[in-house]
């Protein structure tokens, strides 16, 4: 069965984690723009160069660039049987160049998961990946101000899909398996099991 979801919400939330398992589940691929940036980086590729300023600074890569990645990617054989996004959409723009492209391959989201995280348990947890994982966008300072940019940009997208009956909202906070459930379950009530 075709599944189209979204996952969205605040980072440290456990988006990349939590994509990992469904991806699983469900057998498609999980897309994360933030993971396609960082390996661009990497290898200092093009698309690499013109992110970086903005990924060090926390700051969203400009829409152009990203709706362009993301069309490409789930233009992909391996998206036509269904994709989960991580951290694509982030801004109103984002979600109509989402819209156009459904509508032009003729296909629907099946479900946004929104994972709800509360912004100091978020800033703990980063700055312990920060420790980990030595992402410089974890840094403290960085990371208030990705949190802020999510809260301008990217948590007004939660109403959008929420008018539009799509929205699940699951509580991000507690073992990861005991999260995953807490989303598979949410997913069946929805008729997508
Ligand atoms: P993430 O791994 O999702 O926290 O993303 C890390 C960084 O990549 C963000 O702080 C942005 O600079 C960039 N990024 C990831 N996804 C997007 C997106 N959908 N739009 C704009 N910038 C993005």
């Amino acid at each position: 069965m075709t599944r189209r979801l979204l996952l969205i919400g605040p980072p440290g939330a456990g988006k990349g984690t939590q994509a990992g398992r469904l991806t699983e589940h469900f057998r498609i691929p999980a897309i994360s723009t933030g993971d396609i940036f960082r390996q661009n980086l990497r290898d200092e590729t093009e698309l690499g160069l013109k992110a970086k300023a903005f990924m060090d600074a926390g700051d969203n890569v400009p829409d152009e660039v990203t709706n362009d990645l993301v069309r490409d990617r789930l233009s992909q054989p391996d998206c036509a049987e269904g994709f989960l996004l991580d951290g694509y959409p982030r801004t109103t723009d984002q979600v109509r160049a989402l819209d156009e492209f459904l509508a032009e391959k003729g296909v629907a989201l099946d479900a946004v998961v929104e994972l709800v995280a509360d912004p100091d348990i978020v800033v703990e947890r980063l700055k312990k990946r920060a420790v980990d994982q030595g992402r410089a966008d974890d840094d403290e300072n960085v990371v208030r101000h990705r949190l802020d940019v999510y809260a301008k940009q990217t948590a007004p997208l939660i109403d959008v899909y929420a008018e539009r009956g799509m929205l699940t909202k699951v509580n991000g906070i507690g073992e990861i398996d005991e999260v995953t459930g807490r989303i598979l379950d949410a997913l069946s009530v929805r008729d997508l099991p």
